[in-house]
């Protein structure tokens, strides 16, 4: 039976050694969602693949189906993202865009929105630091998972405010009334409101403070929140 070859552009999120010389590479592709494939030969010194399947790497594919792992027939770099993260800050920044990105796709199943986003973090995680740049991306990678929280009024009963409280099991912010979750600051809600209402530059260019340490925790907090619930729903069907 001849084997399905098939072309993707995707950024590599992890690999893992396979015996002596091959690795595992876990990829976002455009179009078949996250693949799970194995590169022969390269951690060989003469790999035809050479740096190119690394963490954060990105990378235009030709890959053959394979029954439970597909198998790296060519890598060619589109563009290498990684030596542009000269620093700790910029690299850590870049695994934590990887990581979300992992545990948010599923497997083979296509999401070109989340494909674009993370190539667009990358980017973004290249070209700046600043407390806001990975929170940021787990607020609009939540909003283009249909999970936007609401911010502009009391998710339970829909006063305009003051919000006071955030809790993302109820959707968003909430006014003292109704409050549960966490405490939300003015100021929290604020750069929440920026972050998801088109003025990220604004967000992301703001130096690090207790509000932005408060967005952050809160961005965690809802990431986390929105994973788990995704592995009780795939586990879920699996089980059926
Ligand atoms: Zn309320």
């Amino acid at each position: 039976m001849a084997s399905h070859l098939y072309r993707d552009t995707a950024v590599v999120l992890r690999t893992y050694k396979l015996g002596e010389a091959d690795r595992i590479v876990v990829l976002l592709t455009e179009h078949h969602g996250k693949v799970r494939a194995v590169a022969k030969g390269v951690r060989k010194t003469m790999s035809k693949f050479g740096a190119r399947l690394e963490p954060m790497s990105h990378v235009r594919l030709l890959l053959s189906q394979g029954r439970e792992l597909d198998i790296v027939s060519q890598a060619d770099s589109v563009e290498t993202l990684a030596p542009l993260m000269v620093d700790l800050d910029h690299i850590t920044n870049g695994m934590a865009v990887l990581e979300a990105a992992e545990q948010i796709a599923l497997e083979r199943e296509p999401s070109p929105q989340l494909y674009r986003m993370v190539v667009g973090a990358l980017h973004t995680v290249a070209e700046r630091s600043g407390p806001l740049v990975v929170p940021a991306f787990y607020w609009k990678m939540l909003a283009a998972e249909g999970v936007r929280p609401e911010l502009d009024e009391c998710v339970r009963c829909g006063e305009p405010g003051p919000l006071i409280a955030f809790d993302m099991d109820q959707g968003g912010a909430l006014c003292r009334a109704c409050r549960t979750g966490a405490s939300l600051s003015d100021d929290a809600l604020e750069v929440m409101r920026m972050i998801l209402g088109g003025r990220l530059n604004e967000a992301l260019d703001l130096p690090a403070s207790r509000t932005t340490h408060e967005v952050a925790h809160h961005a965690t907090r809802a990431i986390e929140h929105h994973i788990e619930r995704r592995l009780r729903t795939v586990a879920m069907f699996e089980s059926h």
